[in-house]
């Protein structure tokens, strides 16, 4: 019997209720191995009526109540890893470490959330005036969504729902539907951990689903994660609809290499970013920028090592990397590496024909490595997000940070020098969200947010750190005067005061 994802409404599975379902597919297979319920506006609509109730007792719930729930779900996370782990390798295809590394890196906002009295303690301001004080306090906002893409089931869920629902406000997520059992997973730990129901709720589905979230009048605030132009789409129609929105798009990310850099150590560095996850991680570096003489020896470099990258099912511990999302993804990304000859790239390495023995219907490529890149291929214009490194030639340092601030995206990038100056210019001239010094993927820590610039971030906030907090509740100051018994009546004064 082919298994049924389900929704999560008001703390219970929930069947779909539309007719509509998706496939769900093992990468590594090619096989369907469950189907996902679509969800009907009217079933979103029951998912934000369960948010809504919930939220009159948990957005007066008191700090220690939402702590004790999310320490008890941190616990409960922590002894599931590997269980969620196997769920991703499962219907996303990458390596089961490489799993555990995402399940890890959502942990560490669980962390953060349960540590979320520290940040709600607020402002107080005594004696502003005779007799006058003045507190600034945040707020929940009510029911929030969140929109997330496949590429990280779960840790970009937890990138939203930790801070969401420890700030007081109750959660709606919709997850990618081609990978959506690691969200019900973690509803049923929630619940384990004793969230009361109605407080995080999963509705599977496309972008009628998601649609109808956008519109909902009880839906206060929309965070999504996807691709830009879903990204664009989802800023402009929730801010029509009155949202609080922050939208993270899609990304090209560029590593600089100077050169006095350390050439082995950057080669090292931008195979582990261009390739790992198969290069579906928004922060991949998926265009390196060789600076002056060492482009021919950097290049060389990364072919010694991406080279010897194994790639098979994820569930192979042997594993490096593993395979496409889906067959239409991997054709796709086989489609810029066969048109970029064409278009002036030196194609050193090509992977189009890669094939893993006993898994021949699995979504397989392998790895491709493009030199010279010119900035008007496909290759380097558009966000792949496959396997496919692009080498580009420049003769300065300004002549590399210009080709890198005329991308339209701006999500990370990286710089790889011995030069403290070089470094230091960089960090401030660069057009984009996430910098790195010698780090080829500078993913904030929990503690600090995470995102890009331009294309790759509709909205003012970013994501968790002290940007989540602030985007997940409202600020209110209070002015209040308590007078002194002994005060004589203040009287009635018509002026603006002095
Ligand atoms: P996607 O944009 O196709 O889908 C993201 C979500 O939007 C999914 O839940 C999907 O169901 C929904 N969706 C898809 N089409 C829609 C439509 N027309 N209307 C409304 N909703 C729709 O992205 P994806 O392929 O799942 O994920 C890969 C993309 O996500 C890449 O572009 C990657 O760079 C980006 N990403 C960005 C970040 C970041 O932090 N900036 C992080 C992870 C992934």
């Amino acid at each position: 019997m082919t298994k049924i994802v389900t929704h999560w409404i008001g703390g219970k599975p929930v069947d779909g209720a539309s007719g509509a379902f998706g496939p769900v597919t093992d990468p590594a297979t090619g096989a369907v191995t469950a189907k996902v319920a679509f969800a009907s506006a009217d079933e979103v609509d029951a998912a934000v009526a369960a948010a809504k109730e919930a939220f009159s007792a948990w957005g007066r719930s008191s700090l220690a109540e939402r702590t004790s729930i999310l320490f008890r779900f941190r616990a409960l996370l922590d002894a599931h890893r590997d269980e969620i782990a196997d769920l991703i390798t499962a219907e996303h295809g990458k390596v089961h470490s490489d799993a555990l590394g995402e399940v890890a890196r959502g942990l560490e906002i669980v962390d953060l959330a349960c540590g979320i009295t520290v940040q709600l303690k607020g402002e107080l301001s005594t004696q502003v005036a005779n007799r006058v004080d003045v507190a600034a306090i945040r707020q929940p906002l009510g029911v929030v969504a969140g929109i997330t893409p496949f590429n990280f089931p779960a840790m970009v869920p937890m990138w939203m729902f930790p801070l969401a629902i420890a700030c007081g406000n109750t959660f709606v997520l919709k997850p990618s539907e081609k990978d959506p059992s690691a969200s019900v997973r973690i509803a049923e730990l929630l619940a384990e951990a004793g969230l009361p129901d109605g407080v995080f709720n999963v509705v599977h589905g496309d972008k009628a689903a998601v649609d109808r979230l956008l519109e909902h009048p009880d839906v206060k605030a929309v965070s999504f994660v996807g691709s830009t132009p879903i990204a664009r789409h989802i800023h402009t129609t929730a801010a029509a609809h009155g949202k609080r929105v922050q939208a993270l798009g899609g990304a090209k990310n560029h590593m600089l290499v100077l050169p006095d850099a350390d050439l082995d150590a950057a080669a090292d560095a931008a195979v582990s970013a261009a390739y790992g996850s198969a290069g579906e991680r928004c922060m991949a570096v998926s265009a390196v920028v060789a600076v002056g003489a060492i482009g021919d020896e950097l290049v060389a470099k990364i072919r010694e090592r991406a080279e010897k990258i194994r790639i098979g099912p994820g569930s192979d511990p042997a594993s490096e990397m593993g395979p496409l999302i889906t067959r239409a993804h991997r054709d796709k990304v086989a489609s810029y590496v066969a048109g970029a000859a064409a278009e002036g790239c030196e194609v050193v390495l090509d992977g189009t024909g890669h094939t893993v023995a006993g898994y021949e219907d699995g979504h397989w490529i392998g790895i491709s490595l493009l030199d010279k890149v010119p900035t008007s291929a496909r290759a380097y214009q558009d966000e792949i997000f496959g396997p496919v490194l692009c080498v580009l030639r420049a003769k300065t340092y300004e002549d590399g940070l210009a080709l890198i601030n005329a991308s339209p995206f701006g999500n990370g990038t990286a710089i790889f020098t011995r030069d403290g100056g070089a470094a230091r210019r960089f960090q401030l001239e660069v057009e984009a969200g996430m910098v790195g010094v010698n780090v080829p993927i500078p993913v904030p820590v929990g503690y600090h947010s995470f995102g890009g610039w331009k294309d790759s971030l509709f909205g003012a906030h970013h994501v968790y750190g002290n940007d989540g907090t602030h985007f997940y509740t409202r600020g209110k100051v209070v002015t209040t005067r308590w007078p002194d018994p002994a005060d004589a009546p203040a009287g009635v004064d018509l002026g603006f005061p002095r």
